[in-house]
C-alpha cells in the first residue's frame, strides 16, 4: 500500500509539474506574442433572420505560436487575464477590429457592424472608456458600426459604476450587447436598467433545439423578454436548418453559427460577402 501511495504521489507530482511548466512556457510566449505579431482576428458573419442579409460579424481572436502551435482562446485568455497581459491584447483587438470593419465598409458593405468581445479585466480598468475613446479617434471608425459584447458577470457587480461606464460608451455612439445570456446571473433586473442594444442567447441553449425532448420554452421566453425590453436578439452557435427555422419562427433577429460559416480571416470574409450577396 505504501509503494502505491508513493507512485500515486510521484505520478501526481510529475503531472502537476508538467502542467506548471506548460503554463510557464505559455506565459513566456504570451508576453512576446503581441510584438511578434502572433495574433490575428477571424470573423464570423451575423445574418439578419428576416432579410437573410449579413449585417455584422463577430471578431474572434486567434493565437499562433511557433512552439505551442494554435492555442485556443479558452486556454490563453484566462492566462492573459491572470497576468494582466489581456489589456494590451484587448486594445490591439479593438483597434484591429475597427480598422477591419472600415475596410469592409470601403469594400462596399457600408452597413456592416463588428462585434468585439470585451475582457472583464480591461472593462474594469478606470481608464477603459478613455482607452476606447483613443482607439475610436485613432482609427476614425464610425462608432455606430461597433458593438461591444459584455458578459453578465461583468455588468452585475458595482452596478452604479457600471451604469456610468455603459452610459459613457453609449455616448461615444457604440452599441452594447450581453454575451452568453442565460449562463450567468439569474437576475433579469439589470436588463432594463442598463443601456443595452442586444442580447446574445448562449449557444448552450441553441444546441438543445431540435434534440432530445423538444422543450424550447426557455429559448422562447428569452426572445419574448428581450423584445419586450426593445433589445435585439442574436442566437449564436446555430448549426442546423432545424434550429434556424425555429429561430425564424420565434422572430429571433440575428443568427450566427457554423450553419452559416465558421469564423474566417478578413480576406475570406470579403469573398464570402460577395458570394452571399449573389445568392
Ligand atoms: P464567445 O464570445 O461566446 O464566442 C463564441 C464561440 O463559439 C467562438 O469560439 C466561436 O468560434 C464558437 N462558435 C461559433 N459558431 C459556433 C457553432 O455553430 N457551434 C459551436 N459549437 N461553436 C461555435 P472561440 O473563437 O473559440 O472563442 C471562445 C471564447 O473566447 C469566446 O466565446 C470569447 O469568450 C473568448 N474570446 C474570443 N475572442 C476574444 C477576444 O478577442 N477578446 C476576448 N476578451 N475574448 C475573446
Ligand atoms: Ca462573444
Ligand atoms: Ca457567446
Ligand atoms: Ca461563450
Amino acid at each position: 500500500a505504501k509503494s502505491t501511495g508513493k507512485n500515486h504521489y510521484e505520478l501526481y507530482h510529475t503531472d502537476m509539474h508538467q502542467d506548471e511548466s506548460k503554463q510557464m512556457l505559455m506565459e513566456i510566449q504570451l508576453r512576446k506574442a503581441l510584438e511578434r505579431k502572433e495574433f490575428h482576428l477571424t470573423y464570423q458573419p451575423i445574418v439578419d433572420a428576416s432579410t437573410g442579409m449579413i449585417s455584422g460579424m463577430e471578431a474572434l481572436l486567434r493565437w499562433n505560436n511557433d512552439e505551442l502551435g494554435n492555442v485556443l482562446p479558452e486556454r490563453f485568455i484566462p492566462l492573459a487575464e491572470e497576468t494582466g497581459l489581456i489589456i494590451p491584447i484587448s486594445e490591439w483587438v479593438i483597434s484591429q477590429a475597427c480598422v477591419d470593419v472600415k475596410n469592409i465598409h470601403l469594400n462596399g458593405y457600408a452597413n456592416m457592424q463588428v462585434s468585439i468581445n470585451i475582457s472583464a479585466l480591461h472593462f474594469n480598468q478606470e481608464s477603459f472608456v478613455k482607452s476606447v475613446e483613443a482607439i475610436l479617434f485613432t482609427t476614425n471608425v464610425n462608432p455606430r458600426a461597433v458593438e461591444f459584447e459584455l458578459t453578465e458577470s461583468m455588468i452585475m457587480p458595482n452596478a452604479i459604476e457600471t451604469i456610468h461606464k455603459l452610459v459613457k460608451l453609449k455616448k461615444l455612439g457604440l452599441k452594447l450587447s450581453v454575451d452568453d445570456f442565460g449562463t450567468g446571473y439569474s437576475s433579469l433586473s439589470y436588463l432594463n436598467r442598463f443601456p443595452l442594444d442586444t442580447l446574445k442567447i448562449d449557444k448552450s441553449f441553441i444546441s438543445k433545439i431540435g434534440r432530445y425532448q423538444d422543450d424550447t420554452s426557455i429559448e422562447e421566453a428569452i426572445i419574448t423578454i428581450a423584445h419586450r425590453l426593445h433589445l435585439k436578439v442574436i442566437a449564436e452557435g446555430v448549426e442546423s436548418k432545424k434550429q434556424l427555422n425555429f429561430l425564424k419562427r420565434e422572430k429571433c433577429d440575428l443568427i450566427q453559427g457554423y450553419y452559416i460559416t465558421r469564423p474566417i480571416p478578413l480576406e475570406e470574409l470579403i469573398d464570402f460577402l460577395g458570394i452571399w450577396d449573389k445568392e
